[in-house]
């Protein structure tokens, strides 16, 4: 049967503590216990049902965790403050001083920069490989290796992972597959594919409102369990803890992602196919010369579309900061890093999210100065919004 990504999350009940009909905000840092030996049994981890300090859990981080465990299909889920507070302690959770990870190099750049530059201080090595190459991938894998990271769709190239069969690799070699899922939510489901975790940035579509940042590691109970646990729990430990407000605040934005993404894909699509047809060197996996357009038709949940990102090459940097500083002037969108708004955002990427990859590497991967990253936007009248983007680009130069 369909996995049915928004129905999960409609399918949960919650109410408030007085009837409300939305959950009451725990607004507290730690909890009282009725008996002292409640509280041992708690740190121990034999305490179900109780609270304990709020770095370690709270009613309204369980409540967002289980709506985003829903919505990917695992057992459970541990929201935190950021995407990276996320990711990182997700990394130190699976590797210790001399693992090896094997990651796809395109990343978004903070990640790349973590795994480059400051897991080898544990002696953690990464090899860096075309993700799309299944065979480059296997043979990367040495004995050391305990991790397979990448992208459903990649920051900023959009490269698509091929998760069923990455999954197929990562069980032969008995390792975990890991996969960030930011740029696809409700489209992609990674864990439904077979990946062992997935990790969002709740900062971009998922909240949508680009007013705080946050994360999301979805995974089995007893690895979450062992994430949260106080005497060697990487989250717990390293303490990237959201707070309760937020938590609150992101849930009630979570219920109108279905729609949002539905609004992105549709404007995303739309826009793609003009500037393709236009002449531009456009990205986006809804079009046909997208390289994984079948391999992202083959794993998507339909109703969603495929997203809100697409890149385009304008050919230089200058041209670039020209038209998007023009773009921001007629108020088609904010000249900002970051995804998933209702305006659109446009970056170049080479100088911004993933400045922290070495120049040579980037042009390795494909990475150039010319290129624009967009998350499109909710834009009702997206034919009105394609012709002043035209006008801009004419004015420019990057199209006659
Ligand atoms: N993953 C992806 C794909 C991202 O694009 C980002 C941020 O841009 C992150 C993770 C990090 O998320 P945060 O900024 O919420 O820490």
């Amino acid at each position: 049967m369909a996995f049915k990504p928004a129905n999960n999350i409609q399918d949960l009940q919650y109410f408030g503590e007085f009837g409300g009909v939305n959950p009451s905000i725990s607004d507290s840092s730690t909890y009282t216990f009725l008996s002292a030996k409640t509280m041992f049994d708690t740190f121990e981890g034999n305490a179900d049902g109780c609270y304990l300090y709020s770095r370690h859990s709270t009613p309204s981080n369980l409540y967002l965790g289980e709506a985003l465990a829903a919505m990917e299909g695992t057992e459970t889920a541990n929201v935190s403050a950021s995407g990276m507070g996320a990711i990182t302690p997700v990394l130190l959770q699976l590797c210790g001083a001399s693992d090896h990870i094997i990651s796809s190099r395109t990343i978004y750049g903070g990640t790349y920069a973590f795994l480059k530059n400051f897991m080898p201080r544990f002696n953690i090595k990464t090899s860096f490989v075309d993700i799309t190459n299944l065979e480059k991938v296997e043979s990367a894998i040495t004995k050391n290796t305990k991790v397979l990271y990448c992208e459903s769709v990649s920051n900023p190239l959009l490269e698509v992972a091929d998760i069923k069969n990455l999954s197929k690799i990562a069980k032969k070699h008995n390792l975990k597959l890991v996969i960030d899922n930011t740029f696809s939510p409700l489209s992609i489901s990674p864990a439904v594919l077979g990946a062992d975790i997935v990790i969002h940035s709740l900062t971009k579509f998922i909240n949508g409102s680009s007013d705080t940042v946050g994360g999301v590691v979805c995974g089995t109970q007893e690895f979450i369990n062992n994430l949260r646990n106080v005497n060697d729990g990487a989250s717990m430990l390293l303490g990237s803890t959201m707070d309760s407000l937020r938590a609150a605040s992101i849930l009630k934005n979570l219920r109108t992602l279905h729609i949002r993404m539905q609004q992105h894909s549709k404007n995303g699509l739309f826009l793609a196919k003009k500037f393709e047809t236009d002449g531009l060197k456009t990205v986006y996996p809804g079009l046909k010369s997208h390289p994984s357009h079948e391999l992202f038709k083959s794993m998507m949940n339909p109703q969603y579309g495929f997203g809100g990102m697409l890149t385009i090459d304008v050919g230089s940097l200058e041209k670039a900061n020209a038209l998007m500083e023009l773009m921001q002037n007629k108020n088609l969108g904010y000249l900002a890093v970051s995804l998933g708004f209702y305006k659109t955002l446009f970056s170049a990427p080479g100088s911004s999210t993933s400045s922290e990859i070495p120049e040579e590497e980037q042009k390795e991967m494909g990475l150039s100065n010319g290129l624009i990253r967009f998350s499109i936007g909710l834009d009702t009248d997206i034919e009105r919004t394609y012709k002043m983007m035209r006008k801009c680009m004419i004015e420019i130069g990057v199209l006659k």
